[in-house]
This record gives structure tokens, C-alpha cells and sequence, in this order.
């Protein structure tokens, strides 16, 4: 697989493409950003240590059935990936309430969400990547309306996978932002799980395991990340 030209870099990824016309390789930095990008920090063996997280979910969706880019790691910071057509919509699914929905709707951090509930938000950082409906995606022509029910759908899927796989290791997945495209007409999951895109809590003490100890300035980011894999059976030496 050859390496050539950068096609793309955002906050804490960038993708190259190959020789291969179907296929990137996509890259972990260890930059870190939080705030729509005001709040950025280089964290040592984050890109490492996400790469390995994100093969390893990526992996286990799969054999779940869950269509994903990832093909395979190709060394400590990048794995070889599907190229996609992305959708310019996140798709987040929440169990418990923090971030923006307790700001939004002025509800407290912790309650439980019975039935887990489901928003969608456009990718559009110069407006803040605001709260969308499926009306808006449809009418603006965002995505095809069976590519909206297909998100609704595998986007619960990962749910019932992840938030017992996490459990596995007494954690709970409290929310998580998705991004699907199409690969030949197919919608799957793209960009990546890790816990920079979602919210992780030790079971018993609900301490944060995820971005917002980065957001939160807590401290041990990238040890909290690695505490959450090993606790998956991952290893990253
Ligand atoms: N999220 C993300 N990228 C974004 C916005 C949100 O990965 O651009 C993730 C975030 O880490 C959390 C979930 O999506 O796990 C819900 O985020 P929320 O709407 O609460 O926004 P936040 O408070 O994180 O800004």
C-alpha cells in the first residue's frame, strides 16, 4: 500500500490517499481540540493510543454486522480505511445526560435517558455544528431520506454493542457522536470511535474517562484513554 498525497487534515486526524482509489490511510495525531478548535494541546501517544481504540471498536462492530471504513491498523498511528462519501451530519446517541443537552435543556448531568434518545447535528464548524432534524436533512438534500433511517438504525445498533462491551470493563457509555458515508452506493460507519468522540464514566465511581477530562482540565487524558482499553483487553505497548 503506498502512501501519497494528503487529501484532508481536521482537528486530530488527517487522511492521505493510496494507490488504491477506494481506499485512505487514515492518520491519528496526538493534537487535541475541544471548543470548535479554541482549545487545542498536543497529548503525547494520543494518536497511538486512539488508533489501536478505534481498530479494536471498529473490529468488534463488525463482527456485530455493523458495516465500517476501517480495513485494518497499518502501524501505531494509522489504519487503513474505506474511502467515503461523507455525510455532513453527527449522529449522537445518548444513555445519560451531559454536554449539551444539560445546557440546552437545563436538565442535570447524570440523569438516566429511557428510552437512550437520538439528535442529530450538522458538521458545519463556523456555525457551531448546530441541532438539526431530519426534516432539515431532507430538505436541504443533506442526505436521501433511506440514508436517514439507515443512521437512525445502526446508530442504535452500535449502542446495544458498545454500551455491553464497555460494561464488560464497569464502564459506562454515557453518549457517542457517529459519522456514516457511502462507500458504492452503501451507507457505513466512517471517522472513528474513540473517547474523544464519546462519553465515558467508571461504573461505580462515574469518574470521566473520556474528552472531557480534557475539556474539564482534569488532567491524565491519554492515561484515562489507555485505562479504558486496557479494561477492554487492549494492549498499547
Ligand atoms: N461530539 C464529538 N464531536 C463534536 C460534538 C460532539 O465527538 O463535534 C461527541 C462528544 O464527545 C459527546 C457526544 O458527541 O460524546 C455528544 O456531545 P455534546 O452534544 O454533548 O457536545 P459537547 O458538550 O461535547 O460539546
Amino acid at each position: 500500500m503506498e502512501k501519497r498525497e494528503e487529501l484532508f487534515s481536521g482537528k486530530a486526524k488527517s487522511v492521505y490517499t493510496t494507490d488504491d482509489k477506494d481506499l485512505m490511510i487514515m492518520l491519528f495525531r496526538n493534537d487535541t481540540s475541544a471548543f470548535d478548535g479554541k482549545k487545542i494541546e498536543q497529548l503525547d501517544r494520543k494518536g497511538m493510543v486512539n488508533n489501536k481504540f478505534n481498530a479494536h471498536i471498529m473490529e468488534k462492530l463488525e463482527a456485530a454486522g455493523i458495516p465500517t471504513h476501517h480495513e485494518k491498523l497499518l502501524n501505531d498511528q494509522e489504519s487503513l480505511v474505506k474511502r467515503l462519501d461523507m455525510i455532513a451530519v453527527e449522529c449522537v446517541v445518548r444513555n445519560i445526560a451531559a454536554g449539551s443537552i444539560c445546557r440546552r435543556l437545563g436538565v442535570e448531568e447524570g440523569i438516566d435517558l429511557n428510552p437512550p434518545t437520538f439528535e442529530f447535528f450538522l458538521k458545519n464548524d463556523d456555525l457551531g455544528d448546530p441541532m438539526i432534524n431530519e426534516f432539515h436533512i431532507k430538505s436541504f438534500g443533506w442526505a436521501e431520506a433511506e440514508h436517514v433511517e439507515k443512521m437512525k438504525e445502526l446508530t442504535f445498533k452500535v449502542n446495544d454493542v458498545l454500551k455491553a462491551l464497555f460494561l464488560e470493563g464497569n464502564i459506562l457509555l454515557v453518549d457517542y457522536k457517529l459519522e456514516f458515508g457511502l462507500y458504492k452506493g452503501e451507507l457505513i460507519l466512517g471517522d472513528e470511535f474513540t473517547p474523544d468522540g464519546c462519553r465515558l464514566w467508571d461504573i461505580d465511581t462515574r469518574e470521566k474517562l473520556d474528552k472531557d477530562r480534557f475539556r474539564q482540565d482534569l488532567g491524565n487524558v491519554v492515561e484515562s484513554y489507555e485505562l479504558v482499553g486496557k479494561r477492554l483487553g487492549l494492549s498499547f505497548d
